[in-house]
């Protein structure tokens, strides 16, 4: 079982149906509809289900692959990775570790240090800007 705050029902109801289906049912937004894809401010990224902090403004870099892309979460323990074999491929899936809701997916493709991208999306997110 998916450790989660709470039923489907409680999440159904704190999100609206977009982020829901995003969170909850892994569903990907369309490229280039984030409205945190070109946010150049400084702070800190959250998880859009239970506020557990993610990434923040300093690893996130322009990949131009149409979702939000991240060299590096704030910490090892603040996502989870998972297999996903949908849609005829092999990714790993990206979780948040703290109430499980689907985020995107790391590829290997990222730049220098880490090489690696998190492709997050916008709709998993939210934005706290440092004051
Ligand atoms: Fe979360």
């Amino acid at each position: 079982m998916e450790e989660s705050e709470g039923s489907e029902d409680k999440w159904k109801n704190r999100l609206d149906s977009e982020r829901y289906k995003v969170l909850r049912l892994a569903h990907t937004e369309r490229p280039f509809s984030g409205e945190l894809l070109y946010n150049k401010r400084k702070g800190v990224y959250v998880c859009a289900g239970c506020g557990s902090a993610l990434f923040r403004s300093e690893s996130k870099y322009e990949s131009g692959c149409g979702w939000p892309s991240f060299m590096a979460p704030v910490s090892e323990d603040a996502v989870r990775e998972r297999e996903d074999k949908s849609h005829g491929m092999i990714r790993k899936e990206i979780l948040c570790a703290k109430c499980g809701g689907h985020l995107g997916h790391v590829f290997d493709d990222g730049p220098i240090p880490t090489r690696l991208r998190y492709c997050i999306n916008s709709l998993s997110l939210n934005f706290r800007e440092k004051d």
